[in-house]
């Protein structure tokens, strides 16, 4: 069986690129595909040239989560080539009702950030609309689409690899694990850095956000058990010591985590003394979500509570009651 191999794309996100990961074999697989631009385009079509390929090769293109970089370039492939898009029950809709489903995100996203961060502060740190990502990105042709579920099996070319939901940075992410070889299609659920625990919307009213950082956490729980030899993630190249880098990230997730608190305790109330005392030079869209992940996890432990002052959420120790014995 041959490794997957890397097609790197460009993105809007100018630093960052994503990958198309190949499968070549019985029939030859995309996994996740790029933004709608030409530079992608063009770069996907010089990526499978390299590899004796043109786009009329593709017979699959899989969708890992519906974040335009993975996912915006699809419907284009389907205008060019034969090719099936194959997407998860809970990224169908993403396919179908794309500009429904990035407003209720973009809705939940705001109602988590907004009560912690003055409208002026989120579009200084913000340089991106959430709605103004939709020109990178098309729906799918509903009769293109092929759905698989959130567990189970799928056959890449002849291969059995197994789908594992992992939500987290993307409440519909999945990724793909081969048993027999060790590998793992890891989305952003695995890469170099903690992937950035975006609020996304329930799939249900009234669509809530929900509790990224956490959910990221227990996806952590699912791969820990696996024999995972290399991973191929969503963004930068194969990553070897999968389970090093999962203890480190858990490890550095926590200990920032218990700084948030001990900065709580030592009377930071509010969101931005919090982001900046964590973060200081990196106050990005990226560390907005850690901290409200943090933030989520001390609530959850029974550590603080927030009051609503002046608009905006202040946060507090908890006093610690000690048990008369
Ligand atoms: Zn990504």
């Amino acid at each position: 069986m041959t490794e997957p191999i890397q097609i790197e794309l460009p993105t809007i996100f100018e630093a960052m690129t994503v990958n198309s990961w190949l499968i070549k074999g019985e029939e030859n697989i995309l996994i996740d595909c790029g933004e709608k631009t030409d530079a992608t385009w063009e770069a996907l079509n010089k990526g499978l040239e390299k590899n004796g390929l043109t786009i009329q090769d593709i017979s699959k293109v899989v969708i890992t989560h519906a974040h335009l970089d993975h996912m915006g370039m699809a419907n284009r492939i389907t205008e060019n080539c034969n090719a099936t898009i194959w997407v998860s029950e809970m990224v169908h809709g993403w396919a179908t009702n794309l500009n429904e489903l990035l407003d209720r995100r973009s809705d939940a996203i705001l109602a988590a950030i907004l009560p912690n961060i003055s409208k002026e502060d989120h579009d200084k740190i913000v340089d991106f609309g959430y709605k103004r990502l939709s020109p990178y990105w098309d729906e799918i042709p509903a009769d293109r689409l092929h759905v698989f579920p959130m567990e189970g099996l799928i056959d890449f070319g002849g291969q059995t690899w197994e789908i594992i939901h992992t939500p987290g940075h993307c409440l519909n992410q999945t990724c793909f694990y081969q048993k027999e070889t060790g590998w793992l299609l890891s989305a952003d659920m695995i890469l170099p850095m903690i992937p950035i625990p975006i609020v996304d919307a329930a799939r249900t009213a009234p669509y809530e956000g929900g509790k990224s950082l956490m959910t990221h956490l227990a996806s952590y729980e699912k791969l820990i058990p696996l024999n995972i030899t290399k991973a191929f993630p969503g963004h930068f190249g194969i990553l070897e010591d999968v389970p090093n880098l999962i203890e480190n990230q858990k490890m550095r997730i926590h200990h920032r985590k218990e700084k948030c608190f001990r900065l709580i305790q030592a009377g930071s109330s509010s969101f931005m003394d919090l982001l900046e005392g964590i973060y200081k030079e990196r106050i990005n869209n990226a560390t907005i979500f850690m901290v409200i992940g943090f933030l989520n996890i001390l609530q959850s432990e029974g550590r603080i509570k927030r009051e609503m002052m002046d608009g905006k959420w202040a946060y507090f120790a908890n006093e610690v009651t000690i048990d008369a014995v």
